[in-house]
Order: C-alpha cells, then structure tokens, then sequence
C-alpha cells in the first residue's frame, strides 16, 4: 500500500504517564475508506493512542500520519477533515438538538444538511428537545450528528453504542454502514465484539500498550482455521464433536440418523473467544516475565 492510500499510518508509538506506558511502540496502517476497530480490556491504551491521532494528546515519540498530517501539527484545515465522536461529551445542555446542529454546522466549509443528519441520527422527533433532556443513547446519536456534519474523511468513534439498546445500536451500526459505503474511513473503539464484528473491515487488539494482533473479524488470532463444533440432539441430550472436518462429522452423522439430523448446529470460535483467548495468552506470558 502507498503512503497516499493510507489514511493512518502509525510507526512506533510510545507515550507515557509517569510509570505508566500506556503506549508502547504501536504501528497501526489504516487505508482510505476501511473501518477499523481497536479493541482491548480497560486501560490498554486505546483513548490515547486515538486522541494522539486526534491531535488532542502529545506522543513521546513516533512517526504519525493523519490524513498526510502529523496531528502533532495540527491545522484548522486538516481539524475539518476529521470528525470525532467522543467517549463523553456534554455542554450546550440548554440548546436543542436542532440549534446545536446549526450552531455547529457553521464551523466547517462543507457541512451537510442539518436536518438531513437530524434524521439520519434518528432525532427527528426530539429535534425540539433541549439536549439536557434527552437520554444517553439519544445523547450519543447527538454525538454522532455533530461529528459527521462537516463530512469528515476520516470519522473517529470512541465506544460510540455505550448505553444503547440492541435495536437503537442496530439502527446506529446501519448509519455507520451508510458512512462507510459513502467512503469515509472510520476508527472506532468498542468493548461490543458483535460491533466489531458487524461493522469492521479489519480489528486490532491492543493490551498495555501493545498491538497483539490486527486482522480481519474473519481470521483474527486463527479463527478461520479454528475447528468448529459441531453438536446435535441425541437420546434426549446434546451431544457435541470438536473437529477439523466438520463436512465430515455431519456426513457420517447423516449416515447414521439416515437423513435430518436432529438440532444440528455447526459453530466456531466467536469474535469474543478469539479476543479472551488473546488477552488470556497474553496476560499469562506478561506474568512468567514479571520477576
Ligand atoms: P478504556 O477501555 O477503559 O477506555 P483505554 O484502553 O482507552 O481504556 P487509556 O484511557 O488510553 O485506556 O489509558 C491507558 C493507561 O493510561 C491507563 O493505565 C490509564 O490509567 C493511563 N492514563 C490515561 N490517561 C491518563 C492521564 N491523563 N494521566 C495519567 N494516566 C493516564
């Protein structure tokens, strides 16, 4: 990939608050147009290595390119191109969801419609409604309106579905969905696997500091070549086999129940087993090197 066809490109992170390393030497490449998330348990890093990209943190060292930015330097005409929903946000709280979108709508060149994004936040019936009053979820899609006002390229969203119903975090993933086919990049971090499931093209998992794996929700830490299980219902029991062959295991099964196969299901490791099993290698080889 060429530098122009990154969107990010990250090379040997580090920052530190006092004794604590919380970025420790990442390297992250995310091209034009993908939607990348970050995972990783609390405190490992994450908030700061995506406010560094940002432009709101320093870094103690590395090379970062932002949209062909370093967002140590950055520029109001760069700010523009980004757009950034943040994990906690508030003020304004007299202003309506309307006077807030136009009130922020006359900061960029190229704003979207504000009632267009009212809508396709699904704020249209609270467009009156003082944003104080509106719940947390209805707060986030706020969030969310006023980061993609100004069209941004690259759309940063930091847990952005926190406190959401399973419906209204399913009509969210459709409007990131809807951002990612129009070609914006977007970076997200989430402790939701089915998000990152849903919505990545590619995840990365970062714990203290450090990437430990970056790959598609598909083939993250050997999932793809993982074995599957494959159980069905048998003498009133669920029976199961772990297999490398499971077109195999459901062939012979079908032999012996000589046709359907009662309460078949063939599974493999979900997103979220990938990722503990991940964090688990990683914590108990953390701890054999602690003295
Ligand atoms: P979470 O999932 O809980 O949001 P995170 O992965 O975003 O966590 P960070 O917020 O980046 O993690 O924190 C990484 C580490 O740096 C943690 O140990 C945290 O306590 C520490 N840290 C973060 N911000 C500061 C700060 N301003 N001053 C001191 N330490 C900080």
């Amino acid at each position: 990939m060429t530098t122009t066809e990154l969107a990010i490109e990250v090379q040997d992170l580090h920052k530190r608050y006092g004794d604590t390393h919380a970025v420790d030497g990442v390297d992250l490449a995310v091209a034009r147009g993908e939607v990348f998330a970050l995972l990783g348990p609390n405190g490992a890093g994450k908030t700061t290595t995506v406010e560094i990209l940002e432009g709101f943190r320093h870094r103690d060292a590395g090379e970062i390119s932002v949209l062909g930015t370093d967002p140590g330097k950055p520029t109001g005409q760069w700010r523009s191109r980004i757009g950034i929903v943040l994990q906690t946000t508030g003020g304004h709280d007299e202003l309506t969801v309307e006077e807030l979108v136009r009130h922020f709508a006359g900061y960029y060149p190229d704003v979207r419609d504000p009632d267009e994004v009212i809508r396709a936040v699904g704020l249209d019936e609270k467009r009156r409604t003082r944003s104080r009053h509106l719940s947390g979820g209805q707060r986030r899609r706020l969030d969310v309106a006023l980061g993609i006002l100004g069209r941004p390229e690259l759309l940063f969203l930091d847990e952005p579905t926190t406190g959401f119903d399973p419906e209204a975090r399913h009509e969210f993933w459709e409007l990131i969905d809807g951002l990612a086919h129009g070609g914006t990049t977007i970076i997200l971090t989430t402790h939701y696997l089915d998000e990152a499931e849903h919505l990545a093209d590619r995840v990365g998992v970062i714990a203290a500091g450090r990437i430990l794996a970056v790959d598609t929700p598909e083939r993250l830490g050997g999932r793809a070549e993982s074995e599957a299980t494959v159980s069905w219902q048998e003498d009133g029991e669920r029976r199961h086999v772990v297999t490398g062959e499971p077109t195999a295991a459901v062939q012979q099964l079908a032999a012996r129940f000589r046709g359907e196969i009662p309460g078949l299901a063939i599974t493999r490791p979900s997103l979220e087993e990938i990722y503990l099993r991940l964090i688990g290698e990683y914590e108990a080889a953390d701890r054999t090197e602690q003295p």
